[in-house]
């Protein structure tokens, strides 16, 4: 959890929006269109108003400064939203889809600034931008573009129930008004956007928190919806800090929240208080299981970048590796000469510079720099890295680490540590790799590696995690088809992507058309003299399973 977003920012003058470069001046512009209400000169003198300052966290440098808004504001943008959602409603799903497709070109068109923006507003490489948020982003427009109408169109089915014969019912999908969206710092576009744009599709208007430290990504996608010809306030990027997103939870008709399993939790009561629906996509901490037929360098490989992949701040990063005790010391030696290639720093060079960026919230550091320590105290080695690292610019970095000789009940094991860290078990035989891998609070998502895909299979079918990828990790992130969800501590309702990924965005309303042209039905009043004879007919009518 990043404590700077527990308070609003100290207030500056209105006027203070000063940005670096073109694509966050812009973005700097769409904010205030958004979720500034226009001040003249002499209500600006009168009352300072909030402000958001944006770095880029590998450079300590200031990127942006947006006006924000507070709690107090939520209402009336809220209100912007319903205000807009009938209309929006009101053209349907394919042609609610068709805007998709205009903001897939526009972002195909802009990807060099879309990458250039959440790398420098989260730290990272390109690489990581362009493959986990990029990549993802055009499979999502695709996706739900394509996919969304015939998934919430009416079902019209005849009645199956032996005493409505020849009547139908209906399903449909209606959509919950105004969903407020409430997004982390890690993945600014998949854990934010992503969630929007089936909210969107389903008919709904959205109003979109993300996370103070990187608002940036989101404003760029309001604006290129507002270049394409998205109607006005359909989707708002409200920018504050946590409280804002907590009123949000009061006003809104849905919620949809990623982030910490602490912070979800009382999102999860305030919108219980209220009795609107909720989901909830929470924190993690996924093993790694390496089966004793395993493709060692192939394991080892891929343990090595789904632990590292943007700086191990994912929620479904590799946090736990168990690795059988005939192939230990081999995987290990794999993983530790694959590691000694891996570099990091400031990924301001460019594609191909650097593979680990800076901590995107820099007191994240000292968190793992302490369960690194409870480690080492405990018994574990550090085979590699193991220290916090503060640059002059004041930009934060943890130093890529690898453990070994961790054990459960160290914090490393046993808490999400979300930071570049490997952290190494020797285990004996499947079952106790099993029991050590469902032996935590969380259960987002797991790793399965074995050549045997059979017995690999049966392995992943008894973790207890949303999603398990065998021979491969989190990409499945990535196949939209697939819905995702967190176990245990980390989630509650229904998950991202499938089906349930944009029905969730609705409340379905059922419809039962009568065509019988019965004016009375065998159950009616007056019980009567008839009553005996219809309870032997109806009776009838049911003797046989079907
Ligand atoms: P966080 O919980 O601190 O913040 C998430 C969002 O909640 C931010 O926008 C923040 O401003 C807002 N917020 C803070 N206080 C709030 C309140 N009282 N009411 C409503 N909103 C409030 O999380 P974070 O540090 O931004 O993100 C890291 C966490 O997110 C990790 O635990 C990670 O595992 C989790 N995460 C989960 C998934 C997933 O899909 N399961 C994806 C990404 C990140």
């Amino acid at each position: 959890m990043d404590p700077s977003e527990t308070g609003v920012d100290a207030a500056t003058d209105q006027d203070t929006t000063i940005v670096s470069d073109v694509a966050t001046a812009e973005a700097a512009t769409v904010a205030e269109k958004v979720v500034a209400e226009p001040k003249t000169k002499a209500a600006v003198a009168k009352k300072k108003a909030p402000s958001l300052t944006v770095r880029n966290p590998s450079t300590g440098k200031i990127i942006a400064e947006l006006p924000a808004i507070t709690p107090e504001d939520v209402p009336g943008v809220v209100a912007k939203g319903r205000a807009a959602q009938a209309r929006w409603e009101a053209i349907g799903a394919k042609a609610r889809a068709e805007y998709f497709k205009k903001l897939r070109t526009w972002l195909w068109d802009h990807e060099a600034e879309f990458t250039d923006t959440i790398s420098r507003e989260g730290g990272k490489p390109i690489e990581d931008a362009f493959y986990l948020e990029f990549v993802y982003a055009l499979s999502a427009l695709d996706y739900w573009a394509k996919k969304g109408p015939g998934i919430l169109a009416d079902k019209r089915r005849l009645a199956k129930n032996r005493l409505f014969v020849g009547n139908t019912v209906v399903e449909r999908h209606v959509p919950h008004g105004v969903v407020g969206i409430i997004g982390p710092w890690n993945y600014p576009f998949v854990n934010s956007i992503g969630d929007a744009i089936p909210a969107l599709i389903a008919g709904n208007s959205v109003v979109l928190k993300p996370a103070s430290k990187t608002p940036l990504t989101s404003l760029l996608i309001a604006r290129g919806m507002r270049e394409v010809g998205f109607p006005d306030d359909v989707f708002q990027v409200a920018v504050g800090p946590g409280p804002v997103g907590s009123a949000m939870v009061d006003n809104v008709d849905m919620i949809m929240f990623t982030g910490s399993t602490e912070v979800g939790k009382g999102v999860a009561k305030q919108a219980v208080d209220r009795l609107i629906p909720f989901s909830l996509e929470l924190g993690g901490k996924d093993p790694l299981v390496v089966l004793d037929d395993a493709d060692v360098q192939k394991a080892a490989d891929h343990a090595l970048y789904y632990s590292l992949v943007n700086g191990g701040q994912t929620c479904m990063s590799i946090e736990r590796i168990y690795v059988d005790t005939s192939i230990y010391d081999e995987f290990v030696e794999r993983l530790v000469a694959g590691f000694d290639k891996v570099s990091y720093g400031d990924p301001v060079g460019g594609v191909g510079t650097v593979e680990v960026g800076s901590m995107t919230v820099g007191s994240q550091a000292d968190i793992i720099a302490e369960q690194v320590a409870d480690a080492v105290a405990k018994g574990a080695k550090v085979v590699r890295g193991g220290k916090k690292v503060e640059k002059a610019d004041g930009a934060i970095y943890f130093e890529p680490t690898i453990l070994t000789e961790v054990t459960h009940g160290m914090e490393i094991v046993d808490e999400e540590t979300f930071g570049p860290t490997i952290q190494i078990m020797r285990v004996s035989g499947t079952e106790e790799a099993i029991r050590l891998a469902n032996d935590n609070q969380y259960g987002l998502a797991a790793a399965v590696y074995g050549k045997d895909l059979r017995r690999a299979e049966n392995v992943a079918r008894r973790i207890e995690a949303g999603t398990v990828a065998i021979n491969d990790s989190l990409v499945f992130w990535a196949e939209l088809q697939l819905e995702l969800g967190g176990w245990k501590q980390s989630g509650a309702g229904d998950g991202r992507h499938g089906e349930v990924g944009i029905l969730k965005y609705t409340k379905t309303q059922g419809l039962f058309i009568s065509r019988m042209p019965l004016k009375r039905m065998p159950q009616m009043f007056p019980y009567g003299k008839t009553s005996g004879s219809l309870k032997a007919i109806t009776k009838l009518f049911f003797r046989l399973p079907g």
